[in-house]
């Protein structure tokens, strides 16, 4: 079967022909992949910032944002059938059996770092014609989603930053006497610093969470992104064209902050105008070459003496994959025009190479596989 593939050696990128799996365990499923997304996961893997292939290959078969067909499954799987849709889990749990976290299916939390992810550490990814996966790291996905399920992945960020923030905040008082278990943000501000795939999508779920939502991003209105912020309801301010003291002066109190900007110093920037009792939560990885920028002084004496909270985030459990999964489809009902123009462009796998070395303008830019 073809398979699109990492070769560290050589730094290639090729489509190769890889053997195609069977299901050799009851409780695995075979899947027929239809589409995987690119970010900059991907690219740094590419540029082998990071990322290993599995054991006894000199390759690694790329792509973890995955939407992909039941083909087939084992005999004691009983939740799946074929042609179901399926969005795969990222990260498979590490084998030490005192890893409190992996023996919970939390392996987003990790406590070993022995983890391996599909497409990135360890094991194959999803840019091949068929996988096989066990049952329990796939959410099946409502037909209706076709089109945009592929976004799943990137919104399990914005998911579990959220659930994490509702969990942090129960320290306070923080939720507003005009907040619903439906609209737990109502009367809070959120800011979303970047106007990517995870920081569109990140905004639309803090719209859909009552958040009175801001995203602000480098590039000048007008332009496709600030429309679709705008168009979910949000507000997005060019940080090119407002200056922090500027932006601070218009939202008024920040609350929490989602930060998907890769953009240290500007992350900093808003850190130091987070409000009081705020939390802020980083999800790029940030450029580590990139100096920081920190008026550490001025920052840790705020976190002290406004109780705020500063929150790292990476990967997601299978409660976000669900949440994320039926967020998709709020937001496919809520804005059935906007949700779709989050993907740019979509590639055939002989011309992943082209997206997947280079950076396109746009969104989301997403590989065919059927
Ligand atoms: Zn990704
Ligand atoms: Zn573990």
């Amino acid at each position: 079967m073809k398979a699109i593939a990492i070769f560290p050696a050589t730094k290639e990128i090729q489509l190769i022909e890889h053997p195609e799996p069977h299901i050799e365990h009851p409780e695995q499923v075979k899947l027929r992949l239809l589409e995987v997304g690119v970010c900059g996961t991907d690219r740094h893997i590419c540029a082998l910032a990071f990322g290993n292939p599995p054991a006894n290959y000199n390759y690694l078969i790329l792509g973890h944002e995955a939407l992909a067909e039941v083909a087939a499954v084992g005999s004691a799987v009983t939740h799946l059938q074929p042609g179901d849709l399926v969005v795969p889990e990222v990260r498979r749990p590490c084998t030490d059996s005192t890893c409190r976290a992996c023996q919970a299916a939390h392996q987003d939390f990790c406590q070993t770092g022995n983890y391996t992810e599909r497409g990135i550490q360890g094991l194959h990814g999803y840019m091949a014609e068929y996988v096989v996966d066990d049952a329990r790291f796939l959410h099946p996905a409502p037909a209706a989603l076709r089109q945009v399920a592929v976004l799943t992945e990137p919104l399990t960020i914005a998911e579990k930053a959220l659930v994490q923030a509702l969990q942090i905040q129960q320290r306070l008082p923080w939720q507003t006497s005009a907040a619903t278990i439906e609209e737990p943000g109502r009367g809070l501000t959120a800011v979303v610093l970047g106007a990517g795939p995870i920081g569109l999508l990140g905004a639309m779920l803090f719209v859909t969470q009552g958040f009175d939502t801001y995203v602000y991003s480098r590039a000048q209105t007008p332009n496709d992104k600030a429309d679709i912020v705008e168009a979910i309801g949000a507000t997005y301010i060019s940080a090119e064209t407002t200056p922090i003291a500027k932006f601070k002066e218009r939202v008024g109190q920040i609350d929490l902050v989602y930060e998907a900007m890769d953009a240290a110093p500007l992350a900093i920037e808003v850190l130091q105008n987070l409000s009081r009792n705020g939390i802020f939560i980083f999800t790029s990885g940030t450029n580590p070459s990139q100096p920081f920028g920190i008026d550490s002084a001025a920052s840790f004496h705020n976190l002290t003496s406004q109780n705020q909270v500063v929150i790292g985030t990476v990967n997601a459990g299978p409660a976000t994959f669900q949440s994320a999964i039926e967020h998709l489809e709020v937001f496919q009902q809520r804005w059935p025009t906007v949700l779709p123009k989050l993907i740019t462009e979509r590639y055939p796998m002989k011309r992943a190479a082209e997206v997947l070395l280079h950076k396109p303008g746009g969104i989301k830019h997403i590989v065919t596989i059927a």
